[in-house]
């Protein structure tokens, strides 16, 4: 009963979100999650997913990568009692900080985080709002490897699995969607 009642609502989240082809460029399948976050009902039960996901995990800190980690990220952290770490494109952050680089389908992305954000008995979340190939996600994993956590868990509302971006994390960390497309 209650399986049946938490996939009626991932369908319902899922629904919320829109599909805009060929956005940024030709090909991309866009999933839009400003319609999901557009309405209430559906950002409630997303917040009550995730929360139910991790709610006896332990979670300490919550790091979202911008900016669509933003917006899920601080919600979740709220309702886990943890604190929320920003990682931020270069020039943002205002104290001292790590970097890394990834490649991305044209040239070099970098992200930061500060130096200070986190302490080897955090247990991480991460979170993003979609896993397609991996790689910005890969390179917030090495960021919050920097401080050695006692854990990092990583979480996205959105994966596209016939990417198989999942396929390039360590085994030892778990990662965590709430929603699937194959496209
Ligand atoms: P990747 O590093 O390839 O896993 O790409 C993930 C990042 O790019 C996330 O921050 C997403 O917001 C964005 N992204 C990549 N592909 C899509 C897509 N098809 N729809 C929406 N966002 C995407």
């Amino acid at each position: 009963m209650l399986r049946f009642k938490k996939n009626m609502n991932i369908e319902k989240i899922k629904g919320s979100i829109r599909n805009i082809p060929d956005f940024p460029v030709q090909g991309i399948q866009f999933k839009d999650v400003t319609t999901l976050f557009k309405d209430a009902e559906c950002l409630a039960e997303l917040s009550d997913v995730l929360y139910e996901m991790y709610k006896n995990s332990g979670i300490t800190k919550v790091v979202g990568i911008e900016s669509r980690g933003f917006i899920m990220g601080p919600i979740l952290a709220t309702r886990l009692h943890a604190g929320f770490i920003p990682i931020r494109k270069p020039g943002k952050l205002p104290s001292a900080v790590y970097e890394e680089s990834y490649g991305k389908e044209y040239g070099l992305d970098t992200i930061q985080i500060h130096k200070d954000a986190l302490t080897e008995n955090d247990v991480v979340l991460l979170h993003d709002d979609l896993l397609a190939t991996g790689g910005t996600m890969l390179a917030a994993c090495k960021l919050v490897r920097n401080f050695n956590p006692r854990k990092i868990i990583v979480n996205f509302i959105v994966e596209l699995e016939d990417l198989n971006g999942r396929l390039e994390f360590d085994k030892n960390i778990r990662v965590d969607s709430v929603i699937k497309y194959d496209i």
